[in-house]
């Protein structure tokens, strides 16, 4: 078991991101730490074993409800174009 160690700041930007898990696919991704208007992810209680953030996006009536939602910083993100090509390239 290990720690991942992930910069929280957007290596393109510099804006403070949040890096979490997307269920269901646990796919590593990073959000906007602050709620959006036009966000559509909302925090999961999270059972994974290195204690990352999951996420999952949120049904049509969630998103009527006032909870909190998040949104994908690739979405908010100036440079999300270098993001894409960066991506993998590490
Ligand atoms: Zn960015």
């Amino acid at each position: 078991m290990s720690i991942i160690q992930l910069s929280p700041t957007c290596r393109s930007c510099m804006a403070p991101i949040v890096w979490v898990r997307i269920q269901p696919s646990h796919k590593w991704t990073c959000i906007d730490p602050e709620p959006r208007l036009r966000g559509n992810l909302l925090y999961e209680p999270s059972t994974a074993k290195d204690g990352s953030a999951l996420v999952r996006v949120a049904t049509p009536l969630e998103r009527t409800t006032g909870v909190a939602l998040y949104q994908s910083h690739f979405a908010s993100c100036p440079h999300a174009d270098l993001w894409r090509k960066a991506q993998g390239a590490t």
